[in-house]
């Protein structure tokens, strides 16, 4: 197959789909547009061993930075695609160059969200490589005042401990995680930061960040509290970046909608990754997912759609988060109502809390045992039904009851 697909977004979701295009036998032109500096890379480093210095880039890189000319693949370094026009098939991208296009796939991903739209020169945010060195220098000029008690922002907070830093973080939150994780299972995480002289503030509604005379940070929360710090991490989430699609007149709702096969509001043009929200028809509406493993999926899942190839059911979300040498996997969509079963110790944090909504499992998060959650989203996907008993029952282990779960399925 000939002519030329173009790619915006040389991060993993843009990344897989260019592999995969190569991968099926497309023969055609492939661009993929990077707006950063850099070739593709694992960006669940930049908070973990990039930030800590103990990997280089080098040791971050998707593939070897030879593989993408090796493979005929165009990659476009610190270059944006800026205008799409979508009628005649074209991108402009910001060196002047424009583009015919076959296919086109937006996998533009997501931006670190600010408090303000001008925030004080020593507030940082985390999202790309660019982002590590100013980071560093504030941990190692601290303290270090984190706002935001997702995985960014506990990330930061261990790998800053582990460098020697110190930290305070501030959340509007009841408890840490909270996004993620159900109470009873965030005051492990807590635990955790407290045993490493990190304070973790909940009900923090921030009014602002200031900065005092060049020498640091305050933050005013909406009740009159303050904290002070040298400089401070706004880690609250990111938002999908959207920008070059609303520009287009590409249909937009938290995120590019797309249907089953990728496709978006024009023709053509395909989105994957953080950036896109995809209908699901099982879930009955439109989903975006901002983990690593959904984003590597999703762009092979694109990349053979604009091929024309079938494209599977949408894995069961799941994602990982690694605190002070504590792994933590969390998968499925739990909700604040579900039913909680915990199998193993929590206390010891060797445990697996399964979330069960009507006899199913709909999610679960697990601290210290990485390989049960690859049970756990079969499970989830499979829709099985048991008695809460057979879910607690730990003489079952989970990939046993996966078997009676796809035999019943024969
Ligand atoms: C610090 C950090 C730690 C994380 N840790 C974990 C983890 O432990 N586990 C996990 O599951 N997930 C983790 N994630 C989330 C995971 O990294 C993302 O879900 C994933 O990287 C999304 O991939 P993507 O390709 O969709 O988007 P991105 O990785 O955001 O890549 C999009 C790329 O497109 C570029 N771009 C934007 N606009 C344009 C344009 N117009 N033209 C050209 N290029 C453009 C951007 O600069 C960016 O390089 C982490 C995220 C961060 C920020």
């Amino acid at each position: 197959m000939s002519g030329r697909i173009v790619i915006a977004g040389a991060g993993v979701a843009g990344a897989t789909a260019a592999r995969t295009l190569r991968a099926e036998g497309y023969t055609g032109r492939i661009v993929l547009v990077g707006a950063e500096h850099h070739p593709p890379y694992r960006r669940p480093m930049v908070s973990k061993d990039l930030l800590a210095g103990a990997r280089g880039l080098d040791r971050c890189l998707l593939e070897p930075e030879r593989y993408w000319a090796q493979h005929d693949i165009d990659l476009r370094v610190a270059t944006t695609v800026a205008d799409i026009d979508t009628g005649r098939g074209r991108v402009w991208l910001s060196d002047g160059e424009s583009l015919g296009y076959d296919s086109l796939l937006l996998a533009t991903g997501a931006r670190a969200r600010r408090i303000e739209q001008h925030p004080p020169v020593r507030v940082r945010t985390l999202r790309d490589v660019a982002d590590i060195g100013p980071l560093r220098e504030a941990i190692e000029s601290g303290p270090l005042l984190i706002i935001g008690a997702g995985l960014v922002g506990l990330e930061v907070a261990a790998t800053a401990r582990g460098l020697g830093g110190q930290v305070r973080i501030l959340h509007a939150g009841a408890t840490p995680l909270d996004r993620i994780v159900p109470q009873e299972i965030s005051r492990v995480v807590r635990d955790l930061h407290a045993e490493h002289d990190v304070r973790i503030d909940d009900h923090v509604r921030l009014a602002g960040v200031a900065q005092i005379d060049g020498e640091g940070v305050i933050a005013t929360a909406s009740d009159g509290r303050t904290w002070t710090a040298s400089s401070a991490l706004v880690a609250i989430g990111a938002a999908p970046d959207t920008a070059l699609a609303r520009t287009a007149g590409i249909a937009v709702d938290n995120g590019i909608l797309v249907d089953e096969r990728y496709r978006t509001s024009a023709p053509g043009v395909f989105a994957a990754g953080d950036v896109a929200s995809r209908f699901i028809t099982r879930r009955g509406g439109h989903e975006r997912c901002e983990h690593w493993n959904s984003a590597l999926a999703q762009g092979a899942a694109a990349a053979k759609s604009m091929l024309g190839q079938p494209v599977s059911e949408p894995e069961v979300p799941w994602g990982w988060s690694s605190q002070y040498g504590v792994s933590l996997h969390f998968a499925g969509w739990m909700q604040p109502h579900d039913e909680l079963i915990v199998r193993g110790s929590i206390e010891s944090r060797n445990f697996i809390a399964l979330a069960l909504s009507g006899g199913a499992l709909s999610g679960a998060v697990a601290v210290g045992r990485p390989r049960d959650i690859r049970a756990v989203r079969q499970l989830i996907a499979s829709g099985a039904v048991r008695a809460s008993a057979d879910w607690a029952d730990e003489s079952l282990d989970l990939a046993q009851l996966v078997g009676i779960a796809l035999s019943a399925l024969r």
